[in-house]
């Protein structure tokens, strides 16, 4: 029988807005499940949401995936980061600009971590509906460490355009 008592559990926030962003999203959730270490807990429905920041791209297709883990948060971010570019991510400078695959950790464990290339949760996590309301989806009893209860966050998040589309 596998041991899943050393393992986090992580909630990773996947997002695609070019070259086909369903099937962006599709193929991120088998590598990520197929990553050593890693097992897939639950996945959301699929969501269409606008934009960030600049407003000439597409659309987003959004998900978000539970996982239980036995990698280290940073080791998980560089695994994460493999795909991206796997996925053809290519990093521009502008800000929240057009991608084929973006990645996040949302939550891992209880953590809090604060690191100059990682934060956990992550920044935008209490704010974004495109997060929020996938997240919810999946686990409705989470509390967001440091922040507060997720059906509250929710609750009072405008859902901003999101669908789902599935
Ligand atoms: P945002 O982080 O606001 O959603 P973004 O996803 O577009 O914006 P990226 O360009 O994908 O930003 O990532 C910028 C950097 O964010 C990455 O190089 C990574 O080191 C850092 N980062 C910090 N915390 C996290 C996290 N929890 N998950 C993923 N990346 C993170
Ligand atoms: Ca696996
Ligand atoms: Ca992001
Ligand atoms: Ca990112």
């Amino acid at each position: 029988m596998r041991s899943e008592s050393s393992g986090q559990i992580a909630y990773i926030g996947l997002g695609s807005n070019l070259a086909q962003p369903v099937g962006q999203i599709k193929a991120a959730r088998l590598a990520i499940a197929s990553l050593d270490s890693v097992r897939e807990l639950a996945f959301s429905s699929l969501y269409r949401s606008p934009p960030m920041g600049p407003q000439d791209q597409p659309d987003y297709v959004n998900a978000v995936m539970a996982i239980v883990t036995t990698l280290p948060a940073e080791k998980l971010l560089t695994c994460l980061q493999a795909i991206e570019n796997d996925q053809g991510r290519v990093r521009k400078g502008e800000r929240w600009g057009a991608r084929t695959l973006d990645l996040d950790i949302l939550l891992y464990g209880e953590r809090q971590i604060q690191l100059p290339h990682l934060t956990v949760p992550h920044v935008g996590i209490a704010e974004r509906a495109f997060v929020l309301y996938p997240l919810f989806e999946i686990a409705p009893e989470l509390t967001v460490t440091g922040v507060g209860r997720l059906a509250e966050l929710v609750d009072k998040c405008p859902c901003n355009g999101l669908e789902r589309i599935v």
